[in-house]
């Protein structure tokens, strides 16, 4: 199984100068200067005038996560999502994803490998009887692997990453976030370096 890939596929152009501009309407007064924005995006994040950063959006795909990780991920409803379809695509040979806890324990290992194995057989036979993959696919776990397309705007970025990288998030979904805030530090730095 490859590792969870997250590529950053479109970002509002000119994002955070679009943020302290719909701020700027607020606030007639502001200069029109790089620090000048910085200053103001500053100040509107810590004041909670999180209105402004729903003007600026980033586009991901996700790639090599599960749908255990995906489930998770679509409970954030303003968002805009495609999915790779279980109803038309082949899961024959579905690739998926092991948690670390059953990688590191061989025996673990052995037993989850041979359960994705026997999901395996299980699918091909179903297939082989006639059953539709719409069908078929009730029998796929939570490990298997897919892809995903996600837009959020700026605020509910900031609160996906909060929640999904906070104490008590799930290891997949967390790493997730936290790689989807990396990218964004470095194309938004006001926008999200407080986190
Ligand atoms: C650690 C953790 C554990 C969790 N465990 C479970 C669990 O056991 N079972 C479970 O079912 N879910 C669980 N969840 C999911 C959680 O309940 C939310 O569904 C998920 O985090 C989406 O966040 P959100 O509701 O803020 O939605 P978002 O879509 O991200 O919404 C953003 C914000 O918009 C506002 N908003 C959106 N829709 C509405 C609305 N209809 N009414 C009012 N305000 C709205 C809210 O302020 C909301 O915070 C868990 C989440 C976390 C982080």
């Amino acid at each position: 199984m490859k590792e969870m890939k997250v590529t950053l596929l479109r970002i509002t152009q000119d994002a955070e100068d679009l943020i302290a501009s719909a701020g700027r309407v607020c606030y007639a007064s502001e200069p029109k200067t790089p620090d000048a924005n910085r200053k103001l995006i500053g100040k509107l994040r810590d004041m909670g005038h999180l209105s402004t950063f729903e003007h600026a959006s980033a586009t991901f795909l996700i790639e090599c996560v599960s749908r255990a990780c995906t489930h998770q991920l679509v409970r954030h409803r303003l968002a805009s999502y495609n999915q790779q379809s279980q109803r038309y695509v082949n899961e024959q040979g579905f690739e998926y994803v092991t948690p670390p806890t059953v990688d590191k324990n061989p025996e673990a290992r052995k037993v989850f490998d041979e359960g994705v194995e026997n999901t395996r057989r299980t699918y091909k036979r179903l297939m082989e009887l006639g059953v539709p993959k719409e069908d078929a696919r009730f029998i796929l776990p939570n490990a298997c692997a897919t892809k995903i397309v996600v837009t959020m705007n700026f605020r509910e970025l900031r609160h996906f990453i909060k929640l999904r990288t906070g104490e008590g998030a799930q290891w997949e979904i967390k790493k997730l976030a936290q790689e989807m805030l990396a990218i964004l530090k470095k194309d938004a730095p006001t926008a999200f370096g407080d986190m």
